[in-house]
């Protein structure tokens, strides 16, 4: 069976030595003092340790079973979600006024990773409660948050996001489900919602359904929907649970991961629900939380390909197969340990500095979230909006990718189903697919995100990249390893906003076949931007920090940089050949 150990060192090396977080003038970050987060982080992975991963084989083999129109989680499941209530974890970085712990969204994001890589599907019951509670949180009038908050902060109630029906995934402007309006203020929603994780279960004594849906008056397209909260079971005057409402679980879907997750179809019937935000403004407010929702996904890339790692290194070192070609390693044992092959070495390095990279470009990515929401700074959600796309599609891309190569050092240990990894394969696949399919992340990147303000934040990530290189260029060791590839990759970049500024308006599709390798050269810059940083910091701390630890992060960042961050010339060069080999065939060809 696979195992984990929360990676506290490494998140505490983020945290102190590169964001150095007790120096930020960001409100509530001077509380974060070594000693305060390594007993949250430490705690953190006892739970993970001790409750979910064990459950994550349980939940894979066993899944959601739907009788009687009542789900039931696979077995521990209630018992796990009970201790995550009970110490708080369901309310870290929620508001006070609601029952919150008050902490950073980088707080709840590290915190977060590690319950994630311990068991994905069980946490999402938890992830989703938390993005109903930040859109009633943006969105809410006084009284929608005095009902729902404290409880979706207690988990007590959990939430569910119902945007998907059978004919409308990307195209949202294609939605079916209606709105009408009541006398009372109230409304019904009618309609058929699919593939709603967590859409019904037994784990809360009610569900908070957000659902999106079109009320008269608002026009075609994605104009027309607004936001509604349709609870399982209507709230009484007071907070005591009423009639229940008209909303039912028509089907479990079997699918191929994240097993220990409900994925429902939703039937609402006439339902009664109650406007969130402004009429017909539904997109924008689930815009709102995007940036939020996408890192957590984003997130799940990395976390599962982290306990995947874990699971590979633990293997390379036990199993015996061939021997060292330099000497042998274990000469009085019938072979060597896989971990002396330089392939194997190269599969885990890769898997080892994507991870850390991808870890550090989170924690940066939430930092950027706590300064725009906890001190007002446009610039920093400008860049966040900019950079959420390639954290989700890049992240959960190359996740998955590390997932397959930890299955690989398995052999065909990995992928029979005895020793659980693959698992690891078959829960990261989702997260390449759900909010928002990558595809449609590049997209959202060349087509929105580029030229958003006259491309000030695209201006803003190259002026940071600039910056750092230019303020850091004495150092000679930074420079030749981690600087000088950084700044290449950088021009790559550049070099493939430039193509699409010149070429998009008269030939939209260059712009369109080029935007996923855009996407993932801006993923590898921005985590090579990421490696020179930690670089800096671990040599900044090798006088004073534990230098082994130290050395291992220095071999790994020089390891990216060499042999992952020069992946932006390909792309470039991909981009740069423009839409013509994409789309030479016709349709009917293929
Ligand atoms: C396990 C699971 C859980 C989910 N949980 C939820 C949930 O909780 N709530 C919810 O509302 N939904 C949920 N979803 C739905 C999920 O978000 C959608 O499946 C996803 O957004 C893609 O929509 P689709 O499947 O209809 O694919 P489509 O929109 O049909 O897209 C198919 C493919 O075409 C590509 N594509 C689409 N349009 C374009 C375009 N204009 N240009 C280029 N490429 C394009 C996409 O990238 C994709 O690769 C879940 C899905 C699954 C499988």
């Amino acid at each position: 069976m696979t195992s984990y150990t929360a990676p506290v060192k490494d998140m505490q090396f983020l945290l102190h030595d590169v964001l150095q977080v007790t120096k930020s003038d960001v409100a509530g970050y001077a509380d974060l003092d070594e000693s305060f987060t390594a007993a949250v982080l430490t705690e953190a992975g006892k739970v993970a340790t001790d409750v979910l991963a064990p459950l994550n084989a349980v939940g894979d083999k066993v899944g959601c079973v739907l009788e009687n129109g009542v789900v039931r989680t696979p077995p521990g499941f209630k018992a796990a979600f009970e201790t995550m209530k009970t110490g708080g974890w369901t309310a870290l970085d929620c508001d006070p006024a609601f029952g919150g712990q008050g902490l950073p969204h980088l707080m709840g994001t590290a915190v977060g990773e590690i319950f994630v890589s311990a068991n994905m599907a069980f946490n999402m019951y938890q992830g989703l409660t938390h993005g109903a509670y930040s859109a009633i949180r943006t969105h809410g009038s006084a009284e929608q948050k005095a009902t729902y908050l404290p409880k979706l902060v207690a988990c007590d109630w959990t939430g569910t996001m119902n945007l998907t029906e059978p004919h409308c995934g990307t195209d949202l402007g294609l939605m079916r489900t209606r709105a009408e309006p009541q006398a009372d203020g109230s409304y019904k929603i009618a309609g058929t919602k699919i593939f709603i994780s967590a859409g019904e279960h037994d784990l809360a004594e009610n569900i908070i359904h957000l659902v999106l849906a079109k009320a008269p008056g608002g026009g075609e397209g994605t104009k027309g929907i607004s936001l509604f909260i349709v609870p399982k079971f209507l709230v009484n005057e007071g907070g005591s649970l009423g009639a229940r409402n008209a909303v039912t679980v028509g089907k479990v879907e079997e699918k191929m991961g994240i097993h220990g997750n409900a994925t429902c179809v939703m039937n609402y019937d006439g339902a009664t629900g109650w406007l969130l935000g402004d009429l017909h403004k539904g997109m924008k407010a689930m815009f709102t939380m995007m940036n939020e929702a996408r890192l957590g996904v984003g997130l799940q890339g990395y976390a599962v390909a982290e306990a995947a790692y874990q699971n590979a290194r633990s293997y390379a070192r036990d199993r015996l197969q061939g021997r060292d070609v330099t000497g042998a390693k274990n000469p009085n044992g019938p072979a060597d340990p896989l971990i002396v092959h330089p392939d194997i070495r190269r599969s885990l390095m890769d898997q080892k500095s994507f991870v850390e990279g991808a870890r550090a470009f989170t924690f940066w990515a939430a930092s950027l979230i706590d300064r725009s929401v906890r001190s007002g700074d446009d610039a920093a959600e400008g860049l966040v909006s900019l950079l959420i796309p390639v954290l989700k599609g890049f992240q959960t891309d190359r996740g998955f990718d590390m997932a397959v190569q930890a299955q690989q050092v398995w052999g065909g240990h990995g992928y029979i189903e005895d020793n659980g990894v693959s698992q690891f394969v078959r829960d990261a696949r989702i997260a390449q697919i759900y909010e928002g399919a990558n595809g449609v992340q590049a997209l959202d990147l060349v087509g929105r995100k580029l030229a958003q303000d006259g491309g000030k934040h695209v201006m803003a990530f190259f002026d940071l990249v600039k910056t750092f290189i230019k303020e850091n260029e004495a150092d000679a060791a930074l420079k030749t390893d981690f600087l000088d590839p950084l700044k290449k990759a950088s021009k790559d970049v550049q070099a493939a906003a430039m193509f699409f500024m010149q070429n998009a308006m008269k030939t939209p599709n260059a712009a369109l076949a080029g935007s996923y390798d855009f996407m993932l050269m801006m993923g590898h810059t921005c985590l090579g931007l990421m490696w020179a940083q930690m670089a800096k910091a671990a040599y900044a701390s090798m006088a004073s920090g534990d230098a082994d630890f130290l050395t291992a992060k220095l071999a790994t960042g020089r390891y990216y940089m060499a042999r992952q961050l020069p992946a932006t010339a390909m792309h470039l060069a991909r981009i740069e050949s423009g839409a013509d080999p994409v789309m030479a065939l016709p349709a009917e060809a293929f």
